[in-house]
């Protein structure tokens, strides 16, 4: 027969196993690290070219459109030139006309530095997409042994949390309450067994203070739950 603290006991157990096994779940081996590094970079890389690519195609659009702007502001002011009464009218107009060409003449310069970079960021897009197939084939190989184990852990983890599930619904929760506060703030351990240490004296396993002898018999004899009074976990004791 088990009783309630044999079930938190039990519970503490399972949720450590929990724990432990997500963490190592979820770290990649030593002998991965690289390797895993290494294609996370060229993946990046490659979502970089692709962003580069797009940016330049979406400035020449927009630079397209403004030259197309500023030719017909220019054809307008060339039509208004015929009909100017002043040379004072007709040197502003120029002015304004100059002032539209050096504009026109930036835009193209960029124009012609984008197409560079489109042209550029094009090759390395096609080469890594081109790669990329056989890079991805032989990461997931390298990884293949670690993605079985990882799986492993992955059914042992939800075997556990049943597990975890099924004790929980069989405690009180009041205890369960408590059980779960102290779990919390000291590192998923709550519940310390009890040593004996000496003929008639024990300690708490997690922080080795001494039990006074009265907290000893209150825990052979009560049906509460003892603290430890250094750690106030709960204590768990074995006769
Ligand atoms: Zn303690």
């Amino acid at each position: 027969m088990t009783s309630p603290l044999d079930r938190l006991f039990l519970l503490q157990e399972v949720l450590l196993e929990v724990h432990q096994k997500t963490e190592r779940r979820d770290k990649t081996p030593d002998h991965l690290v690289h390797i895993e590094a290494a294609y996370r970079d060229s993946r990046r890389q490659r979502e970089a070219a692709g962003v580069v690519l797009s940016q330049a195609e979406e400035r020449k659009k927009t630079l397209d459109s403004e030259v197309e702007d500023l030719n017909e502001q220019l054809k307008k002011y060339q039509q208004q030139l015929q009909s100017v009464k002043t040379s004072r009218e007709y040197s502003a107009l120029l002015n304004e006309i100059d002032g539209i060409k050096r504009e026109v003449r930036t835009r193209e310069d960029e124009l012609l530095s984008l197409d560079e970079t489109v042209a550029g960021s094009s090759t390395e897009l096609d080469r890594r997409d081109e790669e990329f197939p056989a890079e991805e084939a032989g990461y997931e190989e390298q990884m293949k042994e670690w993605r079985a184990e990882q799986a492993v852990l992955d059914a042992e983890i939800a075997q556990a949390n049943a597990r975890a599930k099924t004790l929980r619904a069989e405690l009180e929760p009041r205890l369960l309450k408590t059980f779960e506060q102290i779990r919390h703030k000291r590192a998923g351990v709550a519940v310390a067994r009890v040593d004996m240490v000496g003929p008639q004296t024990a300690a708490c396993s997690a922080c080795h203070v001494r039990l006074r002898p009265q907290l000893l018999s209150d825990l052979r004899l009560s049906k509460e739950t003892v603290f430890c009074e250094s750690c106030k976990r709960i204590l768990y004791w074995i006769p």
